[in-house]
């Protein structure tokens, strides 16, 4: 199967994942989930929290406010959005924008398992705790995982089952929507992935 058969599977998967506590939120809004987005041959993967308002309403990540930091962030060390996949670990938008809860975290989770598995970045590049969290316990980096105010702007070195990959911790691009002021600091982190450009 292509990398494109296997990403439009777990689409089709999602659509019908009626054991999510966010499927019945999803389908009496009209939403769409958002499985994510990008070449499915990129070097580098981008992982967020879940979609906001925005990205349900289109089913595409990082559309809304906080994407658009995301692009200011990505264009100031040259990357483009075609080169790279994006995605969450949540696929569907949690009200009120809340925090993902452990099982939904749990539900959604293999899904990115897959997508990793099918794209086979040498970077992934999380954005926020809770991505980091995810991927940090994924790859058996528990010990070395740090909270996100000590880890933005840092890489680890892990395996994954198709070889060495480098775990970037950057902040959520939303600290910025919140406060203009932290766009500088989060300039600053995304500098480390000129490394791997
Ligand atoms: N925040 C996220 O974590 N993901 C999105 O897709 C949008 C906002």
């Amino acid at each position: 199967m292509s990398r494109t058969d296997e990403m439009k599977k777990i689409r089709d998967e999602i659509l019908i994942l009626k054991k999510s506590p966010l499927y019945e939120y999803r389908t009496s809004n009209g939403y769409f989930p958002v499985i994510g987005e990008g070449n499915h041959n990129a070097k580098i993967i981008f992982i967020g929290e879940a979609p906001g308002r925005n990205e349900a309403k289109t089913g595409k990540p990082f559309c809304g406010t906080a994407g658009k930091v995301l692009d200011t962030l990505l264009s100031h060390v040259g990357i483009e959005r075609k080169d790279i996949y994006i995605t969450n670990i949540v696929k569907d938008r949690p009200p009120e924008n809340r925090d993902p809860s452990a099982k939904e975290i749990e539900i959604y989770g293999p899904f990115l398992d897959r997508q990793i598995e099918i794209i086979q970045p040498k970077v992934i590049a999380t954005l926020g705790r809770y991505a980091l969290g995810y991927i940090m316990n994924k790859f058996d980096m528990d010990l070395e995982l740090e909270p996100i105010g000590k880890a933005h702007g840092k890489s680890y070195k892990s395996m994954a089952s198709y070889g060495p990959i480098d775990i970037v911790a950057l902040y959520h691009p939303c600290v910025a929507v919140y406060n203009p002021n932290n766009i500088g600091k989060l300039k600053e982190d995304f500098l480390i992935l000129k490394n791997y450009i």
